[in-house]
């Protein structure tokens, strides 16, 4: 697997060695095999994990990549969404379904967006890896399809275009399968949870995956190449700042503030 990541990192020129980069850390496999390869190919390599105050749930899993990250001697950088935000990540999902209407994985997703970017920046980041996989990727075309989202297209791919305000996400894990990530993470005995969020039920997503469930991964892996031919003529629209907050934006107002705004 590690000779896969560099094949996709060399291919699609994802890095460079001068590079700071910055993984955000879940504490699951994906994004600790996606750190470990990283520092084992000599990457400059930090981590950055949000602490979303899931109870239990996060307390163990930012025990284990503390430890983690001191076995593989890579910085971490714990940001604590209640210190950031003022609450932990299940009162802020409820009051925004309550008033905004909005459900499911979206919210969290949004917010962990704007918080990575905006701490990469502090943490001078040239570059924010995430743990992104096949499965991951091939949900988003389907979901964008069936919700006829194409716009949103124009960003996907193992690297994001690079835009002022915006540390640029890059995925080195797009075309790998969730199922040889899991493999890879056993094998090298990472101590880590294995479990999916507990608050991803009953979502869209999940719904997704399990419609993927019989799909082999070439079957997957041609979707994404597919819908990433599609992308590549897309337009992802003019950068501005976001009246709010000051961070990049699309629009007026930013969609974390967007979001948010109805927790002031
Ligand atoms: P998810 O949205 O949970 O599927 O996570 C996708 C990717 O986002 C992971 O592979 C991580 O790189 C990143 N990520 C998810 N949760 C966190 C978190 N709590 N802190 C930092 N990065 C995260
Ligand atoms: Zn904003």
């Amino acid at each position: 697997m590690i000779r896969k990541v560099k094949g996709i990192i060399n291919k699609y020129n994802l890095l460079d060695r001068r590079d700071k980069i910055v993984v955000a850390l879940s504490g699951g496999k994906d994004s600790t095999s996606v750190l470990y390869i990283l520092k084992k190919l000599g990457y400059n390599v930090s981590g950055l994990m949000i602490d979303l105050k899931l109870g239990k749930w996060s307390e163990i899993h930012l025990k284990k990549m503390k430890k983690f990250c001191s076995d593989l001697g890579v910085h971490l950088e714990v940001v604590d969404l209640r210190e950031e935000l003022g609450s932990g990540i299940c009162f802020i999902k409820q009051v925004v379904r309550e008033r905004k209407g909005l459900t499911g994985c979206s919210v969290c997703g949004i917010i962990k967006k704007y918080i990575l970017n905006k701490w990469a920046k502090k943490m001078g980041a040239d570059k924010i890896v995430t743990g992104h996989n096949l499965d991951d990727e091939c949900q988003n075309v389907l979901m964008n399809f069936l919700k006829g989202n194409v716009k949103i297209g124009a960003n996907s791919g193992p690297k994001m275009k690079a835009q002022k305000g915006f540390v640029q996400r890059i995925k080195p894990l797009f075309f790998i399968s969730e199922n040889e990530i899991r493999k890879f993470a056993k094998k090298m005995k990472f101590d880590i949870c294995y479990e999916k969020c507990p608050c991803a039920f009953g979502t869209y997503r999940v719904e997704t995956r399990k419609w993927m469930k019989n799909f082999s991964d070439k079957e997957k892996k041609k979707i994404v190449e597919g819908w990433l031919r599609v992308a590549e003529g897309l337009d992802s629209g003019d950068v501005r700042v976001c009246n709010i907050c000051g961070e990049p934006s699309r629009k007026e107002v930013c969609k974390a503030c967007e979001v948010l705004g109805c927790l002031r």
